[in-house]
């Protein structure tokens, strides 16, 4: 296992990460396999859905590539809590009490809160970076990297553990 290749760089030795796929099942579709439902909470929309299980796929990835993911969804959860109106709110007072500030040639105090909101966001995105170093986040990555070819043999469900655990056999 160690001696694996990292399938998105190419170089590095990785670890194996797997999750697991199938494809709803139509209603003229008898299922020849046990047929998974999945929750309420799967499915944004309540209903439930019965899914033929196709298996469990592996993906070699490397702690380097694994680490580039993480700081990019960090970046994308950072942006997407920047433009939630409280939040934009305190970015828009913090803008305008650094402009005051330096309107009024406070250099210091305009200095000391332009700090203040690099501080923030920078803690922030740290502990959104930390909270995503776990197998679940590598399984997203993991699906990420082998859904299409997946979809390409008809599987269009996948899973990490985590979401699996909330199927339930029928
Ligand atoms: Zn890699």
């Amino acid at each position: 296992m160690s001696t694996m290749t990292c399938e998105r760089c190419g170089t590095a030795p990785g670890t194996q990460h797997t999750f697991h796929y199938g494809r709803a099942a139509a209603v003229a579709d008898p299922p020849v396999a046990p047929v998974y439902h999945a929750s309420a909470y799967l499915d944004p929309a309540g209903h439930v859905t019965g899914f033929h299980l196709g298996g469990v796929e592996a993906v070699t990835l490397c702690e380097r590539c694994l680490a580039r993911a993480r700081a990019r969804r960090a970046a994308r959860v950072i942006r997407d809590w920047a433009v939630m109106p409280l939040v934009a709110a305190a970015y828009v007072v913090l803008l305008i009490g650094i402009l005051t500030w330096a309107w009024a040639g406070e250099w210091a105090q305009a200095a000391m809160w332009l700090g203040v909101g690099v501080v923030a966001t920078a803690v922030a995105y740290g502990l959104t970076y930390l909270v995503l170093r776990d197998e679940d986040f590598a399984q997203h990555t993991a699906v990420d990297l082998h859904s299409e070819k997946l979809r390409d043999q008809g599987w269009d469900a996948f899973w990490t553990d985590n979401e699996f655990a909330h199927l339930a056999p029928h």
